[in-house]
């Protein structure tokens, strides 16, 4: 029996024990997963939890994925880059931690048939989620990334921390129609990764005519899983764009770190289908 929660604040909401649980079924391996609310600055009082419960691993969602790192005995390369990580495994008492974010989203659409090599991505956003996208896609062999936010400045600071190969061409600019439609017209991979479509979010794209001057054969790819299918994904259908919405990437990064805390090598594509059949069948 392995012992695992997700601690975060907000957390009620969280989908993370279905897509562990999911995965975790599949595999055959017997667990307990809760939801644990962990306030800012709480981490202390929750580790000596997971000491006293033998909790063998743990996700992290927001506000503690960077306050984490100071307490870890080791930290993953890709967790490292990204300044955050989103899983812990507790091993002999030590912390061990990950971040399966970047690699969650390379893989959904990995499975969804898109290919990175050689390829040109637009990102709208320069939060939290966009940071691990952005590096992983310039590792998997993207050449042209332009990254367009309300606020340009936040979009500058994270286009100065990626690191480029030669050849690799990095744009930032302002999020708004115009910028839209000039950066995403030869584009084949537009992410949504603000919070606009949201649910419970008052504020949605009011714009969105360049999805008309998209490449066909472009990937409309949304970080949002609530609803399941935005606005911008509805209206890329109908242009007739491929559109992925987020929860590929939620189940990929689960899977990811499931494969951390079990040790188990298992096919990427199979475990994603089992678990998305039984989360969205
Ligand atoms: P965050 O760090 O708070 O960043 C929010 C981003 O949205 C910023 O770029 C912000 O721009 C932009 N934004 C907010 N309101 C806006 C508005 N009215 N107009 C234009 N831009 C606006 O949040 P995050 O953690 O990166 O999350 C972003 C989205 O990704 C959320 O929808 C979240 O649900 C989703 N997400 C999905 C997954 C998944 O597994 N599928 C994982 C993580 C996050 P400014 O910089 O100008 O404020």
């Amino acid at each position: 029996m392995i012992k695992l929660a997700v601690i975060g604040d907000p957390i009620e909401h969280s989908l993370s024990p279905s897509v562990h649980g999911a995965v975790l079924d599949a595999l055959g391996v017997s667990y307990t997963y809760q939801k644990v609310r962990v306030k800012k600055g709480g981490l202390d009082s929750f580790l000596r939890y997971v000491e006293d419960e033998k909790i063998d691993g743990f996700n992290l969602t927001m506000p503690h994925k960077t306050d984490i790192i100071p307490y870890l005995s080791y930290i993953d390369g890709e967790a490292e880059r990204y300044g955050a990580v989103n899983t812990v495994e507790v091993r002999n008492g030590k912390l061990y931690g990950y971040n399966t974010d970047g690699r969650g989203f390379a893989e959904a659409l990995r499975i969804n048939g898109f290919s990175f090599v050689n390829k040109s991505a637009v990102i709208a956003g320069a939060g939290g989620a966009v940071r691990p996208i952005a590096m992983r896609l310039l590792s998997e062999g993207i050449i042209r990334l332009t990254i367009l936010n309300r606020t340009p400045e936040k979009a500058a600071k994270l286009c100065r921390e990626l690191e480029t190969a030669e050849g690799v061409k990095i744009f930032y600019d302002t999020l708004e129609p115009n910028t839209l439609s000039r950066y995403t017209a030869d584009c084949d991979l537009f992410i949504n990764g603000t919070s606009l479509g949201m649910e419970g979010v008052n504020a949605d794209f009011t714009d969105l005519y360049f999805l008309k001057k998209m490449k066909k054969d472009a990937l409309v790819s949304d970080l949002i899983y609530r609803p399941a299918r935005t606005k911008l994904l509805k209206y890329a259908e109908a242009e007739g764009l491929r559109a992925l919405n987020g929860l590929s990437m939620l189940i990929c990064q689960g899977i990811l770190s499931d494969r951390i805390y079990t040790g188990i090598d298992f096919d990427m594509k199979k475990m994603f289908e089992a678990a998305k059949e039984k989360i969205a069948p």
